[in-house]
């Protein structure tokens, strides 16, 4: 048993959670059921326990059902912490996160890392495991505690390894493995939860560019073949404009803009959101944004 990975909705085996373990396998929806839903933050104040103010400060974001929704903006201006307050990972001071209407607060761990996945910035894992094992981790929230294997679980970690292209690391120990290769492995963990709402937090940073498009293509098939809910947040905006349906600005804790991605993603956003100068096109592929150079007026950046 692991008991220390601390990535995504995942929790160890022995968190004590398995109120609901005779239920979990009944209600399971199994690989791609094509149930999906809407996630909405409403009117979320989150922070941090050490800081006098909040990072969200009474925003409201939706997630349309089905479709990919992405959050842009500049590095520290709030995406991972409302990412982890819709994840239910940070607990909000107040508003509320509902799926489908129905306040996740009102669901046990299982059964939101059911319905809800996330994939963090941040994670850890025993160096020795294989990719395989942790990919079987994301089966988590459908196993009771002394629950074997299930054919169900076998087929969804095929079929998230698949997805993810990774099988060639299936018996590789993640330890071994590089900062890209180990974020396919998770991507298969989350892809294994088998979730309606999947929230990824920069999955395509430490990628190089085919691996990127990959993950990208992934994300478009999640939505077009098994009508997932995808939030994504993602720091080349080009990407974002290209494959979201509904782009998220977010400055200083603020949403500054939402909207469709010809909407949203314009030379006067560039200058607003991220301090720079920079020519839009508009091409059948969406803007395409050539950053020309970084604004020096705007020291909050
Ligand atoms: P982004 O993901 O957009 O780069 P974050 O949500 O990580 O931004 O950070 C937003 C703000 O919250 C930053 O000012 C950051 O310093 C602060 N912050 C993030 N994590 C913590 C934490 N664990 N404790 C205190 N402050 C934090
Ligand atoms: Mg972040």
């Amino acid at each position: 048993m692991i008991a220390s990975i601390t990535r995504g909705t995942y929790r160890s085996e022995d968190d004590g959670d398995d109120t609901d373990d005779e239920t979990a396998a009944d209600d399971a929806p199994g690989p791609a059921d094509g149930s999906s839903a809407t996630l909405t933050g409403d009117d979320l104040v989150l922070g941090y326990p050490d800081a006098d103010q909040p990072v969200i400060d009474g925003e409201t974001i939706t997630a349309a059902q089905g479709e990919v929704t992405a959050l842009v903006g500049p590095n520290g201006s709030g995406k991972s912490t409302l990412l982890k307050g819709l994840a239910d990972q940070l607990t909000p001071d107040a508003g509320s996160v509902l799926i489908d209407g129905e306040d996740i607060h009102t669901l046990d761990t299982k059964a939101l890392a059911r319905k809800l996945g996330l994939l963090s910035q941040e994670s850890t894992s025993p160096d020795s495991i294989t990719v395989e094992e942790l990919v079987y981790h994301g089966r988590y929230p459908y196993r009771g505690f002394f629950e074997h294997v299930t054919e169900a679980d076998e087929c969804a970690v095929d079929n998230a390894i698949d997805l993810a292209g990774c099988d060639h690391l299936r018996d590789r120990a993640v330890g071994s493995l590089s900062g890209g290769q180990k974020q396919l492995a998770w991507i298969a963990m989350v892809l294994a939860q088998d979730t309606d709402v999947l929230l990824l937090d920069e999955p395509t940073t430490f990628l190089d560019l085919h691996h990127q498009l990959e993950v990208m293509d992934i994300i478009e098939t999640l939505r077009d073949e098994r009508d997932i809910t995808v939030v994504v947040v993602l720091h080349d905006i080009e990407q974002a404009a290209r494959h979201a349906d509904t782009v998220v600005a977010l400055r200083d804790g603020e949403v500054k803009a939402c909207g469709p991605p010809e909407e949203v993603v314009t030379e006067e956003l560039l200058v607003d959101v991220f301090g720079i100068d920079a020519e839009v096109d508009s091409t059948d592929r969406g803007p395409r944004v050539t950053p020309l150079a970084a604004r020096h007026d705007d020291p909050s950046i």
